[in-house]
Order: structure tokens, then C-alpha cells, then sequence
């Protein structure tokens, strides 16, 4: 029999990474389904070995002696590979029936995705690239090479636990403990599959088509069951949560279901009335301004707002009015306002210069 690291071409200290690597390279190489049926035992000898190395319980068993412990078995036979265990660690027989499989659930995921306000306005549907593990398409998460099965863990008997009585001054103790074999599986992958090395899943990129719905909020997560990492050995898949990141928008702030936005007038415009156009969502959309309008008058262009996450209707989009007071007045404009005021019947004490300070307004303020 070889020295296991040898059949990988791993050194001693090789990384279990390492190790899996080596093995898939070789597996993929003499599996009989692809380098015909005269590879086989090589094959087997390499199954063996990942099968030890790569359980960090087994390879410390092997480390400390188990290479010599096996010698005398005769290397090249045909063996079983209950025998091989039998061989290197001791005891133990089979017994029937399988122990449960434990499965373990896949992880879940976690990605941010940027979505604009107008797209939270509407609704979006986004393409999620996920690197990500995935069911093993060549075991379909069973773990074992095309045409082979599990075997029955000859440690524990297919139980996955281990009971030992003790005797103790108050009576026999009755320990179980899970069994280190298998880990507590109850069986054992004599011939682990070449392509996820008998985890059952392999890493693979794939792209998801998620609907975001319309009014979904900032810092929001959806929750994609089952849709995050696939379990090894053929458990359940974990969930996928979208958390949602909402851009800011320049024209655009968002308040519940409403937008708003801000539009600046002149003050000769306020009180005379405009009509205009307003790039929306929705295209273009015509806002009309009384005259008279008051400064942050805010008009209300109906249901062209945030569509509500019920999926019934839409917020409104309110549009706030600033108006804009000259404050660079030229001599002749001036004038123009000055009989305005004049016109109107308003009658108005100037402010003083600014360069005459307080005690110059106090003068103009009071007469004195
Ligand atoms: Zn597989
Ligand atoms: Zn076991």
C-alpha cells in the first residue's frame, strides 16, 4: 500500500484545501467512467486516501502510525474499504440499517443591491450575479462517485453514537457520544465524487432574477428562501436576503409614499402666474402657477408619487414652491418697484444705509 500522501502527490503538511484539490484532480483523471475500467484500482487507492486525509480525526490516526499499521495487509488486493478501516484502527463488523443523515442547512447569503428612487417609485426587477455553492449536478448531493453508494459506518454500526457504560460507586454510567468515524452520520463515502469531492456541492456563479417591489424602503431586506448557499452533503439550502440601498436622486427626496421637490420663481413670477413643464417619472408634466402664488405653496400633481408595497396605487408627487427676491437691484429696477409700492398704496420706512450701523437705523427707524 502507498503512502496516502503519495497516491495525492500531497506533502505531510498539505492544507485540507490542498488535499481536496489533489483529489479531485486525480479523481477526475482515473475515474473508470472516463479513463475505462483498468483504472479502477488506482482510482479506489486514491478514494481511499482522500477518504483519511481528509478527515482531520483520521489523518492524525494515520499520521501516528496507521501507514504501518496497514502495510501487512497486503497492498494491491482487492480489498473492501471496511476492511481497510478494520485494518488500521480496530474492531468492529457491520450491522444494518443506515443512521440518519444530520443534514446540514446551507448558509445564508447576504448581498446589497443599489436601487435608484425611480426604481422604488415603479418597481424592479434585477439579474443577482451569486457566487455561491451549489448542488454537485454529478452525485446531486449524494456525495459518492457516479454508480456508488454510501456504505454503512463500521464503527458505529450505522447509529451515528457511540454508548459506553461506565461503572461508577452509584451504578453504571451510560455515555453516548457521536461517533467520530463518520461524524455522527452513520456512514461512510468509500468512493467520494470526483467532482465536489464528496461535499456534495460545488462552487459555481449563477445569476437570480429578483422582483423588487415598488415602496420597498431603504435598509430593507427581502428574504429569497432557499436561495442561499446549498447544504453540503445534500442539505437544505439556506435562505438569500436582499438588502436594498436606495440611491439619492438630485430632483427627487422621498417621504413614505410622496416625492418632493423644490422649485424656485422668480418674485415677479409668483405674482403673475406661470405654467411650465416638469420632467417626472411619469415624462413630462405640466405645473401650473396661480397667479399670486405664496412663497412654499406646495402644489400636488396626484398619484404621480411612490407606488405603495400593497401594490395598490401610488403616492403623490408635491412640488414646493420657493420664490426668489431680487437682491441685486439695478437703479432703473428700483424705480420700477418703487412705484409699484407707490401704486399700491404701500408705504414703507426705508432701512438705513448699512453703513450708517444701529445708530442709523435707531435715526431712521424713529424720525429722530
Ligand atoms: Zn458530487
Ligand atoms: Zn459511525
Amino acid at each position: 500500500m502507498r503512502d496516502f500522501y503519495e497516491v495525492l502527490g500531497v506533502s505531510r503538511d498539505a492544507s485540507a484545501d490542498e488535499i481536496k484539490h489533489a483529489y479531485r484532480k486525480k479523481a477526475r483523471q482515473l475515474h473508470p467512467d472516463y479513463a475505462g475500467p483498468e483504472s479502477e484500482e488506482a482510482f479506489k487507492e486514491v478514494s481511499v486516501a482522500y477518504e483519511v486525509l481528509r478527515d482531520p480525526q483520521k489523518r492524525r490516526e494515520y499520521d501516528m502510525g496507521g501507514a504501518s499499521a496497514f502495510s501487512g495487509a497486503g497492498a494491491g488486493d482487492n480489498f473492501g474499504f471496511a476492511d481497510l478501516f478494520e485494518a488500521m484502527f480496530g474492531s468492529m463488523g457491520f450491522s444494518s440499517g443506515m443512521g440518519q443523515t444530520r443534514a446540514r442547512r446551507g448558509q445564508d447569503l447576504l448581498r446589497a443591491v443599489e436601487i435608484t428612487l425611480e426604481e422604488v417609485t415603479f418597481g424592479v426587477t434585477k439579474d443577482i450575479r451569486l457566487d455561491t455553492a451549489v448542488v454537485c449536478e454529478t452525485c446531486e448531493g449524494s456525495c459518492c462517485a457516479p454508480g456508488t453508494s454510501p456504505a454503512i459506518c463500521s464503527t458505529c454500526g450505522g447509529s451515528g453514537s457511540i454508548r459506553t457504560v461506565q461503572n461508577s460507586l452509584l451504578g453504571p454510567i451510560q455515555t453516548t457520544i457521536a461517533c467520530q468515524a463518520c461524524a455522527g452520520r452513520g456512514h461512510t463515502i468509500p468512493h467520494p465524487c470526483p467532482e465536489c469531492a464528496g461535499e456534495g456541492r460545488v462552487r459555481a456563479t449563477r445569476t437570480l432574477q429578483i422582483q423588487i417591489p415598488a415602496g420597498v424602503q431603504d435598509g430593507a431586506r427581502l428574504r429569497l428562501t432557499g436561495e442561499g448557499e446549498a447544504g453540503p452533503e445534500g442539505g437544505p439550502s439556506g435562505d438569500l436576503y436582499i438588502e436594498i440601498r436606495q440611491k439619492s436622486d438630485s430632483r427627487f427626496s422621498r417621504q413614505g409614499t410622496d416625492l418632493h421637490t423644490r422649485i424656485t420663481i422668480p418674485m415677479t413670477t409668483a405674482a403673475l402666474g406661470t405654467v411650465f413643464s416638469l420632467e417626472t417619472y411619469d415624462g413630462e408634466q405640466e405645473v401650473i402657477i396661480p397667479a399670486g402664488t405664496q412663497p412654499e405653496t406646495e402644489i400636488v400633481l396626484k398619484g404621480l408619487g411612490i407606488g405603495r408595497p400593497t401594490g395598490r396605487g401610488r403616492g403623490n408627487l408635491r412640488i414646493h414652491i420657493g420664490v426668489n427676491i431680487p437682491d441685486d437691484l439695478s437703479a432703473d429696477q428700483r424705480n420700477v418697484l418703487e412705484q409699484l409700492a407707490q401704486e399700491r398704496g404701500e408705504t414703507r420706512v426705508p432701512p438705513p444705509d448699512s453703513a450708517a450701523g444701529p445708530l442709523g437705523w435707531l435715526k431712521n427707524k424713529f424720525g429722530a
